[in-house]
């Protein structure tokens, strides 16, 4: 049962992360956005998830590379819900190099924002959960998290540490009622790749049309783009109690990709 529960998702103001605050807010939950961007603009969101579900939806601006600023929105959530149910670390960022030409402060910020994010987040709201005996955490992985692609050794290294720290997790949990899953989604269309298929339109010569079509094709055999509110959707599923017994599962969303 999701309604009335408290959803924190980190990330949320842009992408898959708002997809699946509104897929909660449908069923009822309250929910913390987080994520940066025009801040007349998330409100603006904030105020179509409660006028169009009849939830309370409130913001915080937790820069998630930021143990103390991620402490504080998870005592903030529990302040202003009494709990945090459901923990959703989505937020995520990309940079795309070689090894040997990758900027070391990139390595670093692709490890903190989508890595160590999710430990400092789990450190945070598993007490709360331990409490009540009920928790669901939710990671935003990747197929990245599964296999590997060249160019992404920081976001790869990063997502496959997030499918091993959710398995940490769920078995830590197991006995409090509390379930860790990852779902791991393959080219879903976002902010976050609209950029890197611009990027190979322009270095190919590729019409943007054209580089969509080959950039999803190369790798999931469906050839299709995965939509974010089929991974809220997944997300919702994994919240509820026919899920009780999931956990440290990973979840693949990928039209095929990591079936080859
Ligand atoms: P997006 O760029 O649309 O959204 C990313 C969100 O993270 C934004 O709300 C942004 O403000 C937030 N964010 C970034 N850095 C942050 C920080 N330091 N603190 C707080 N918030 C921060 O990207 P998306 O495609 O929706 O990606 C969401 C998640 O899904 C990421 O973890 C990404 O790795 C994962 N993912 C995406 C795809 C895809 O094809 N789009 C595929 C697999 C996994």
């Amino acid at each position: 049962m999701i309604r009335g529960k408290s959803v924190v998702i980190t990330g949320s103001t842009s992408g898959i992360g708002l997809a699946m605050a509104r897929a909660f807010a449908a069923e009822g939950a309250n929910v913390t956005l987080n994520g940066f961007g025009d801040q007349d603009a998330i409100e603006q969101q904030r105020r179509d998830i409660e006028d169009g579900f009849g939830v309370t939806a409130v913001y915080s601006g937790a820069d998630v590379t930021k143990p103390a600023e991620i402490a504080e929105m998870i005592a903030r959530a529990e302040e202003s819900f009494g709990a945090v149910d459901v923990l959703v670390n989505n937020a995520g960022i990309q940079f795309v190099a070689t090894v040997e030409d990758f900027p070391v402060e990139k390595w670093d910020a692709v490890i903190a924002t989508n890595l160590s994010a999710v430990f400092h987040t789990c450190r945070c709201a598993v007490p709360g959960m331990k409490r009540r005996g009920w928790g669901r955490i939710i990671n935003i992985a990747s197929a990245h998290g599964l296999v590997a692609s060249a160019g992404k050794a920081a976001y790869v290294a990063a997502k496959h540490g997030v499918v091993g720290l959710t398995k940490v997790v769920a078995i830590e949990a197991a006995e409090h009622g509390i379930t860790a899953n990852a779902i791991c989604p393959g080219w879903v269309m976002t902010p976050l790749i609209a950029q890197q298929i611009e990027t190979f339109a322009e270095t190919t010569g590729r019409s943007v049309e054209e580089a969509k079509h080959e950039f999803v094709a190369d790798k999931q055999p469906m050839a299709r783009f995965i939509r974010p509110e089929d991974v809220g959707a997944l997300a919702v599923f994994l919240a509820g109690d026919a899920a009780a017994t999931i956990t440290g599962a990973s979840y693949s969303i990928d039209g095929g990709w990591t079936a080859q």
